[in-house]
Protein backbone atom coordinates (compact mmCIF):
# COMPACT_ATOMS: atom_id res chain seq x y z
CA UNK A 1 0.00 0.00 0.00
CA UNK A 2 1.38 3.76 -0.56
CA UNK A 3 2.48 5.58 2.41
CA UNK A 4 -0.33 7.64 3.81
CA UNK A 5 0.36 10.87 5.57
CA UNK A 6 -3.28 10.79 6.94
CA UNK A 7 -3.42 9.97 10.71
CA UNK A 8 -7.00 8.63 10.33
CA UNK A 9 -5.22 5.95 7.82
CA UNK A 10 -2.08 5.70 9.26
CA UNK A 11 -3.80 4.28 12.51
CA UNK A 12 -4.86 1.53 10.92
CA UNK A 13 -2.32 0.29 8.02
CA UNK A 14 1.02 1.82 8.80
CA UNK A 15 3.85 -0.60 9.62
CA UNK A 16 1.66 -3.71 9.38
CA UNK A 17 -0.58 -5.62 6.00
CA UNK A 18 -1.14 -9.03 6.87
CA UNK A 19 0.34 -11.44 9.97
CA UNK A 20 3.03 -13.22 7.02
CA UNK A 21 2.71 -17.21 8.57
CA UNK A 22 -1.49 -16.91 8.82
CA UNK A 23 -2.77 -13.79 7.11
CA UNK A 24 -4.06 -12.73 10.15
CA UNK A 25 -5.83 -9.06 9.51
CA UNK A 26 -5.55 -7.19 13.11
CA UNK A 27 -1.93 -7.39 14.31
CA UNK A 28 -1.36 -10.50 16.49
CA UNK A 29 0.07 -10.43 20.00
CA UNK A 30 3.19 -11.99 20.05
CA UNK A 31 3.83 -13.04 23.63
CA UNK A 32 7.33 -14.75 23.46
CA UNK A 33 10.48 -13.64 25.01
CA UNK A 34 12.78 -14.85 21.81
CA UNK A 35 13.68 -15.55 18.33
CA UNK A 36 14.73 -18.53 16.89
CA UNK A 37 17.54 -16.99 14.61
CA UNK A 38 17.96 -18.26 10.81
CA UNK A 39 22.05 -19.01 11.19
CA UNK A 40 24.68 -18.34 13.45
CA UNK A 41 25.68 -15.87 10.73
CA UNK A 42 22.37 -14.22 10.95
CA UNK A 43 22.25 -13.73 14.64
CA UNK A 44 25.91 -12.21 14.58
CA UNK A 45 24.74 -9.47 11.89
CA UNK A 46 21.42 -8.81 14.76
CA UNK A 47 24.02 -8.54 17.27
CA UNK A 48 26.78 -6.43 15.16
CA UNK A 49 23.51 -3.88 14.01
CA UNK A 50 24.43 -4.94 10.10
CA UNK A 51 20.74 -6.07 9.64
CA UNK A 52 17.91 -5.28 12.30
CA UNK A 53 15.40 -7.83 13.20
CA UNK A 54 14.34 -9.89 16.82
CA UNK A 55 16.67 -11.35 19.96
CA UNK A 56 15.05 -10.68 22.63
CA UNK A 57 11.42 -9.03 23.86
CA UNK A 58 13.19 -7.20 26.44
CA UNK A 59 14.99 -5.02 23.38
CA UNK A 60 12.18 -5.67 20.60
CA UNK A 61 9.14 -7.73 19.43
CA UNK A 62 7.34 -7.80 16.60
CA UNK A 63 3.77 -6.53 17.99
CA UNK A 64 5.54 -3.79 19.61
CA UNK A 65 6.66 -2.93 16.52
CA UNK A 66 3.55 -2.59 15.05
CA UNK A 67 3.03 0.33 17.62
CA UNK A 68 6.44 2.15 17.12
CA UNK A 69 6.29 2.49 13.61
CA UNK A 70 2.08 3.36 13.90
CA UNK A 71 3.21 6.21 15.77
CA UNK A 72 6.11 7.33 14.14
CA UNK A 73 4.05 7.67 10.63
CA UNK A 74 1.28 9.67 12.53
CA UNK A 75 3.87 11.79 13.72
CA UNK A 76 6.19 12.34 11.28
CA UNK A 77 9.60 10.78 12.63
CA UNK A 78 11.83 8.06 11.44
CA UNK A 79 11.34 5.64 14.38
CA UNK A 80 10.04 5.03 17.46
CA UNK A 81 10.65 3.13 21.15
CA UNK A 82 8.33 1.46 23.34
CA UNK A 83 8.40 1.60 26.87
CA UNK A 84 7.13 0.37 30.01
CA UNK A 85 5.48 3.70 31.03
CA UNK A 86 5.43 7.01 30.48
CA UNK A 87 7.90 7.93 33.48
CA UNK A 88 10.40 5.63 31.51
CA UNK A 89 9.67 7.29 28.54
CA UNK A 90 10.41 10.91 29.97
CA UNK A 91 13.64 8.90 32.00
CA UNK A 92 14.89 7.51 28.83
CA UNK A 93 14.21 10.75 26.90
CA UNK A 94 17.14 12.57 28.83
CA UNK A 95 19.58 9.69 30.17
CA UNK A 96 20.06 8.81 26.43
CA UNK A 97 22.04 12.04 26.09
CA UNK A 98 22.87 13.62 29.63
CA UNK A 99 25.57 11.89 32.19
CA UNK A 100 26.48 12.57 35.33
CA UNK A 101 28.09 16.62 35.09
CA UNK A 102 25.24 17.20 32.30
CA UNK A 103 22.16 19.39 32.66
CA UNK A 104 19.20 20.24 30.60
CA UNK A 105 16.97 23.33 30.89
CA UNK A 106 13.06 22.25 31.42
CA UNK A 107 9.61 24.04 31.51
CA UNK A 108 8.26 24.35 35.36
CA UNK A 109 4.87 23.44 33.51
CA UNK A 110 5.20 19.84 34.07
CA UNK A 111 3.23 16.96 34.90
CA UNK A 112 3.60 16.14 38.66
CA UNK A 113 5.64 13.08 37.98
CA UNK A 114 8.44 14.46 35.54
CA UNK A 115 8.98 17.74 38.38
CA UNK A 116 9.69 14.78 40.75
CA UNK A 117 11.82 12.56 38.29
CA UNK A 118 13.91 15.34 37.23
CA UNK A 119 14.21 17.52 40.56
CA UNK A 120 15.18 13.85 42.43
CA UNK A 121 15.68 11.21 41.30
CA UNK A 122 18.04 12.41 37.72
CA UNK A 123 19.60 15.06 40.34
CA UNK A 124 20.97 11.82 42.76
CA UNK A 125 21.95 10.38 39.10
CA UNK A 126 23.84 13.50 38.99
CA UNK A 127 22.02 14.91 35.84
CA UNK A 128 20.89 18.59 36.91
CA UNK A 129 17.42 19.92 35.74
CA UNK A 130 17.12 23.74 35.31
CA UNK A 131 13.45 24.98 35.29
CA UNK A 132 12.23 27.91 33.79
CA UNK A 133 9.56 29.73 33.33
CA UNK A 134 7.96 28.76 29.59
CA UNK A 135 6.24 32.19 29.59
CA UNK A 136 9.55 33.84 27.94
CA UNK A 137 11.18 31.60 25.58
CA UNK A 138 14.25 32.98 26.12
CA UNK A 139 14.83 31.79 29.75
CA UNK A 140 15.67 28.37 27.77
CA UNK A 141 18.77 30.27 26.21
CA UNK A 142 19.87 32.17 29.34
CA UNK A 143 19.84 28.73 31.70
CA UNK A 144 22.14 27.24 28.78
CA UNK A 145 25.81 26.41 29.47
CA UNK A 146 28.39 24.34 27.77
CA UNK A 147 26.89 21.44 29.26
CA UNK A 148 23.09 22.16 28.24
CA UNK A 149 22.28 18.83 26.80
CA UNK A 150 18.42 18.81 26.33
CA UNK A 151 15.51 21.62 26.08
CA UNK A 152 12.16 19.87 27.70
CA UNK A 153 8.56 20.62 27.75
CA UNK A 154 4.70 19.79 27.47
CA UNK A 155 2.80 20.70 24.60
CA UNK A 156 -0.75 21.10 27.08
CA UNK A 157 0.33 21.15 30.62
CA UNK A 158 -2.22 20.64 33.35
CA UNK A 159 -3.43 22.68 35.45
CA UNK A 160 -2.84 25.52 33.39
CA UNK A 161 -3.18 24.26 30.13
CA UNK A 162 -1.42 27.24 28.45
CA UNK A 163 0.40 25.65 25.25
CA UNK A 164 3.77 25.15 25.50
CA UNK A 165 6.08 28.10 22.83
CA UNK A 166 7.68 24.83 20.20
CA UNK A 167 8.87 27.17 17.50
CA UNK A 168 10.66 29.53 19.56
CA UNK A 169 12.44 27.21 21.80
CA UNK A 170 13.42 24.54 19.20
CA UNK A 171 14.51 27.77 17.69
CA UNK A 172 16.77 28.92 20.46
CA UNK A 173 18.19 25.65 20.73
CA UNK A 174 18.71 24.00 17.19
CA UNK A 175 21.76 26.30 15.90
CA UNK A 176 23.35 25.60 19.79
CA UNK A 177 22.84 21.69 19.70
CA UNK A 178 20.29 21.19 21.92
CA UNK A 179 17.13 19.27 20.61
CA UNK A 180 13.96 20.12 21.93
CA UNK A 181 11.83 17.20 23.67
CA UNK A 182 7.97 17.07 23.83
CA UNK A 183 5.88 15.46 26.12
CA UNK A 184 2.81 15.41 24.08
CA UNK A 185 0.85 12.77 25.93
CA UNK A 186 -1.97 15.68 26.75
CA UNK A 187 -2.28 16.57 22.53
CA UNK A 188 -1.80 13.66 20.26
CA UNK A 189 -3.22 14.15 16.86
CA UNK A 190 -4.44 17.92 17.33
CA UNK A 191 -0.43 18.47 18.07
CA UNK A 192 2.55 17.33 15.90
CA UNK A 193 5.73 19.06 17.88
CA UNK A 194 7.97 17.84 14.50
CA UNK A 195 6.44 20.21 12.86
CA UNK A 196 6.64 22.64 14.86
CA UNK A 197 10.51 22.22 15.25
CA UNK A 198 10.70 19.82 18.13
CA UNK A 199 13.49 16.71 17.75
CA UNK A 200 11.79 14.21 20.03
CA UNK A 201 8.20 13.50 20.82
CA UNK A 202 7.54 11.47 23.97
CA UNK A 203 3.99 10.10 25.25
CA UNK A 204 2.36 8.41 28.18
CA UNK A 205 0.37 6.04 25.68
CA UNK A 206 -1.54 5.44 29.23
CA UNK A 207 -4.00 8.38 28.45
CA UNK A 208 -5.35 9.15 24.69
CA UNK A 209 -3.24 6.91 22.55
CA UNK A 210 -4.39 3.54 24.02
CA UNK A 211 -7.80 5.48 25.41
CA UNK A 212 -9.42 2.55 27.06
CA UNK A 213 -8.07 2.94 30.29
CA UNK A 214 -5.88 -0.64 29.87
CA UNK A 215 -2.55 -0.64 29.39
CA UNK A 216 0.07 1.50 30.97
CA UNK A 217 2.81 2.42 28.51
CA UNK A 218 5.39 5.13 26.69
CA UNK A 219 6.74 6.08 23.68
CA UNK A 220 9.18 7.79 22.14
CA UNK A 221 9.80 9.31 18.86
CA UNK A 222 12.99 9.94 16.63
CA UNK A 223 12.27 12.71 14.71
CA UNK A 224 15.33 11.74 12.46
CA UNK A 225 15.83 15.79 11.83
CA UNK A 226 18.59 16.83 14.23
CA UNK A 227 21.71 16.99 13.15
CA UNK A 228 23.99 15.36 15.97
CA UNK A 229 26.81 14.77 14.08
CA UNK A 230 27.15 18.70 13.46
CA UNK A 231 27.46 19.70 17.16
CA UNK A 232 30.41 17.19 18.32
CA UNK A 233 30.93 18.63 21.39
CA UNK A 234 27.51 19.68 22.94
CA UNK A 235 26.34 16.06 21.86
CA UNK A 236 29.13 13.94 23.65
CA UNK A 237 27.24 10.75 24.03
CA UNK A 238 25.77 10.15 20.49
CA UNK A 239 29.89 10.86 19.03
CA UNK A 240 32.53 9.24 20.69
CA UNK A 241 33.26 5.66 21.08
CA UNK A 242 30.37 4.22 23.66
CA UNK A 243 31.76 1.51 25.78
CA UNK A 244 29.06 -0.30 26.30
CA UNK A 245 28.89 -1.53 22.37
CA UNK A 246 32.00 -2.27 21.66
CA UNK A 247 32.70 1.61 21.12
CA UNK A 248 30.64 2.39 18.95
CA UNK A 249 30.34 6.28 17.35
CA UNK A 250 26.44 6.05 17.19
CA UNK A 251 26.04 8.96 14.69
CA UNK A 252 28.90 6.93 12.42
CA UNK A 253 26.97 3.03 13.14
CA UNK A 254 23.81 4.01 11.92
CA UNK A 255 25.00 5.50 8.86
CA UNK A 256 23.31 2.80 6.65
CA UNK A 257 20.58 2.49 8.66
CA UNK A 258 19.39 6.16 8.46
CA UNK A 259 18.59 8.86 11.00
CA UNK A 260 18.33 7.10 13.63
CA UNK A 261 21.25 7.44 16.01
CA UNK A 262 19.27 8.87 18.58
CA UNK A 263 16.12 5.71 19.07
CA UNK A 264 18.93 3.65 18.11
CA UNK A 265 21.32 3.83 21.19
CA UNK A 266 18.47 4.00 23.65
CA UNK A 267 17.00 0.26 22.07
CA UNK A 268 20.51 -1.38 22.18
CA UNK A 269 22.15 0.46 25.42
CA UNK A 270 19.54 2.00 28.03
CA UNK A 271 16.83 -0.26 27.47
CA UNK A 272 19.19 -3.18 26.95
CA UNK A 273 20.62 -2.34 30.43
CA UNK A 274 17.96 -0.68 31.94
CA UNK A 275 15.16 -3.46 30.93
CA UNK A 276 11.63 -1.05 31.09
CA UNK A 277 9.64 -2.90 27.81
CA UNK A 278 6.57 -2.17 27.05
CA UNK A 279 5.02 -5.66 27.74
CA UNK A 280 3.42 -6.64 24.08
CA UNK A 281 0.29 -7.49 25.64
CA UNK A 282 0.32 -3.59 26.46
CA UNK A 283 1.64 -2.74 23.16
CA UNK A 284 -1.76 -4.98 21.45
CA UNK A 285 -3.72 -2.85 23.52
CA UNK A 286 -2.32 0.19 22.47
CA UNK A 287 -2.58 -0.96 18.81
CA UNK A 288 -6.31 -1.61 19.42
CA UNK A 289 -7.27 1.60 21.24
CA UNK A 290 -4.91 3.45 18.72
CA UNK A 291 -6.81 3.09 15.59
CA UNK A 292 -10.01 5.12 16.80
CA UNK A 293 -7.82 7.40 18.27
CA UNK A 294 -8.68 10.34 15.59
CA UNK A 295 -11.90 9.82 15.68
CA UNK A 296 -11.82 9.52 19.55
CA UNK A 297 -9.92 13.17 20.10
CA UNK A 298 -12.60 14.92 17.56
CA UNK A 299 -14.96 13.79 20.03
CA UNK A 300 -12.95 14.64 23.05
CA UNK A 301 -11.93 18.03 21.79
CA UNK A 302 -15.66 19.11 20.16
CA UNK A 303 -17.36 17.99 24.30
CA UNK A 304 -14.84 19.77 25.77
CA UNK A 305 -15.18 22.84 23.79
CA UNK A 306 -19.46 22.58 24.43
CA UNK A 307 -18.39 21.88 28.41
CA UNK A 308 -16.26 24.79 28.48
CA UNK A 309 -18.92 27.20 26.59
CA UNK A 310 -21.99 25.82 29.23
CA UNK A 311 -19.35 26.40 32.42
CA UNK A 312 -18.07 29.33 31.46
CA UNK A 313 -20.16 32.21 33.40
CA UNK A 314 -21.89 29.33 35.60
CA UNK A 315 -22.66 31.22 39.09
CA UNK A 316 -21.03 28.46 40.98
CA UNK A 317 -17.45 29.00 38.89
CA UNK A 318 -14.78 31.40 39.56
CA UNK A 319 -13.53 30.61 36.52
CA UNK A 320 -12.98 27.91 33.51
CA UNK A 321 -9.66 27.34 32.30
CA UNK A 322 -9.55 26.08 28.90
CA UNK A 323 -7.32 27.37 25.94
CA UNK A 324 -10.36 28.35 24.26
CA UNK A 325 -10.97 30.64 26.56
CA UNK A 326 -8.05 32.41 27.00
CA UNK A 327 -6.91 35.16 25.37
CA UNK A 328 -3.47 37.07 24.15
CA UNK A 329 -0.07 34.91 24.33
CA UNK A 330 -1.17 31.85 25.61
CA UNK A 331 -4.43 31.94 22.91
CA UNK A 332 -1.92 32.94 20.00
CA UNK A 333 0.15 29.58 21.23
CA UNK A 334 -2.66 27.34 21.62
CA UNK A 335 -3.60 28.56 17.86
CA UNK A 336 -0.21 28.36 16.98
CA UNK A 337 0.41 24.95 18.14
CA UNK A 338 -3.17 22.82 17.59
CA UNK A 339 -5.08 22.10 15.12
CA UNK A 340 -8.59 20.80 15.15
CA UNK A 341 -9.76 21.60 19.04
CA UNK A 342 -7.80 22.48 22.22
CA UNK A 343 -7.64 19.27 24.24
CA UNK A 344 -10.03 17.56 26.34
CA UNK A 345 -8.26 18.90 29.87
CA UNK A 346 -9.93 21.51 31.63
CA UNK A 347 -9.61 23.29 34.91
CA UNK A 348 -13.03 24.74 36.68
CA UNK A 349 -12.25 26.69 40.04
CA UNK A 350 -15.32 26.38 42.23
CA UNK A 351 -16.32 29.82 43.71
CA UNK A 352 -16.32 27.84 47.45
CA UNK A 353 -13.23 26.67 47.71
CA UNK A 354 -11.42 23.34 48.75
CA UNK A 355 -14.54 22.45 50.36
CA UNK A 356 -16.58 22.97 47.18
CA UNK A 357 -13.60 21.20 44.86
CA UNK A 358 -14.31 18.06 47.33
CA UNK A 359 -17.94 18.19 48.01
CA UNK A 360 -18.53 18.57 43.74
CA UNK A 361 -16.55 15.96 43.14
CA UNK A 362 -18.64 13.31 45.45
CA UNK A 363 -21.50 14.68 43.89
CA UNK A 364 -20.52 13.45 40.51
CA UNK A 365 -22.10 10.22 38.71
CA UNK A 366 -21.10 9.76 35.62
CA UNK A 367 -17.50 11.28 35.79
CA UNK A 368 -15.07 8.85 37.52
CA UNK A 369 -12.83 9.96 40.43
CA UNK A 370 -9.57 9.21 38.80
CA UNK A 371 -5.84 10.02 39.17
CA UNK A 372 -6.27 9.80 35.58
CA UNK A 373 -6.35 11.63 32.15
CA UNK A 374 -7.32 10.86 28.28
CA UNK A 375 -9.42 8.42 29.39
CA UNK A 376 -12.66 7.94 26.70
CA UNK A 377 -14.55 8.06 29.82
CA UNK A 378 -15.16 11.70 31.81
CA UNK A 379 -12.99 11.95 34.57
CA UNK A 380 -12.83 14.51 37.30
CA UNK A 381 -9.95 14.98 40.37
CA UNK A 382 -9.15 17.48 43.29
CA UNK A 383 -5.66 18.18 42.86
CA UNK A 384 -5.69 20.47 46.26
CA UNK A 385 -6.72 17.53 48.24
CA UNK A 386 -4.87 14.71 46.24
CA UNK A 387 -2.61 14.83 43.93
CA UNK A 388 -1.11 18.39 45.36
CA UNK A 389 -1.81 17.33 48.87
CA UNK A 390 1.08 17.27 49.94
CA UNK A 391 2.82 20.54 48.38
CA UNK A 392 2.35 24.13 50.84
CA UNK A 393 -0.34 26.34 50.10
CA UNK A 394 2.26 28.72 48.38
CA UNK A 395 3.38 25.83 46.49
CA UNK A 396 0.40 24.87 45.12
CA UNK A 397 -0.43 28.14 44.11
CA UNK A 398 2.84 28.51 42.05
CA UNK A 399 1.73 25.07 39.98
CA UNK A 400 -1.39 26.76 39.41
CA UNK A 401 -3.87 24.76 41.16
CA UNK A 402 -6.23 26.57 44.05
CA UNK A 403 -7.97 24.94 46.50
CA UNK A 404 -10.91 25.53 44.55
CA UNK A 405 -9.82 23.85 41.22
CA UNK A 406 -10.98 20.65 39.94
CA UNK A 407 -9.49 18.85 36.96
CA UNK A 408 -11.51 17.59 34.49
CA UNK A 409 -10.88 15.27 31.36
CA UNK A 410 -14.16 15.66 29.04
CA UNK A 411 -14.67 12.15 27.62
CA UNK A 412 -16.48 10.79 24.33
CA UNK A 413 -19.87 10.46 26.06
CA UNK A 414 -23.12 11.94 24.53
CA UNK A 415 -22.48 16.10 25.10
CA UNK A 416 -25.80 15.86 27.02
CA UNK A 417 -24.83 13.19 29.33
CA UNK A 418 -21.78 15.04 30.16
CA UNK A 419 -22.99 18.37 30.98
CA UNK A 420 -26.05 17.27 32.55
CA UNK A 421 -23.68 15.54 35.45
CA UNK A 422 -21.41 18.24 35.67
CA UNK A 423 -24.68 20.74 36.63
CA UNK A 424 -26.11 18.01 39.01
CA UNK A 425 -22.75 18.34 40.78
CA UNK A 426 -23.43 22.00 40.84
CA UNK A 427 -26.32 22.60 41.41
N1 LIG B 1 3.50 12.74 31.03
C1 LIG B 1 2.29 13.24 31.32
C2 LIG B 1 1.88 14.55 30.72
C3 LIG B 1 1.41 12.55 32.16
O1 LIG B 1 0.19 13.07 32.43
C4 LIG B 1 1.83 11.32 32.72
C5 LIG B 1 0.95 10.57 33.65
O2 LIG B 1 -0.05 11.07 34.13
C6 LIG B 1 3.11 10.84 32.42
C7 LIG B 1 3.92 11.56 31.56
C8 LIG B 1 3.60 9.55 32.99
O3 LIG B 1 2.97 8.50 32.34
P1 LIG B 1 2.71 7.03 32.97
O4 LIG B 1 1.67 7.20 34.03
O5 LIG B 1 2.28 6.24 31.78
O6 LIG B 1 4.01 6.58 33.53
Amino acid sequence: MTASKHPETQVLHAGYRSDPATGAVAVPLYQTTSFQFNSAEHAANLFGLKELGNIYTRIMNPTNDVLEQRIAAIEGGVAALSLGSGQAASAFAIQNICKAGDNFVASTDLYGGSWNLFANTLKDMGIECRFVDPSDPQNFARATDSKTRAYYAETLPNPKLEVFPIKEVADIGRPLGIPLIMDNTAAPIICKPLEHGAAIVMYSTTKFITGNGTSIGGMIVDGGNFDWEAHKERQPHLNTPDPSYHGAVWTEAVKPLGPIAYILKMRVTLLRDLGAPMAPFNAFMAIHGLETVTLRMERHCENAIKVADRLNGHPAIEKVIFPSLMSGEARRRADANLKGGYGSLMGIVLKGGAEAGASFIDKLQMFYHVANIGDARSLAIHPATTTHSQLSAEEQAATGVTPGYVRLSIGIEHIDDIIADLEQALS
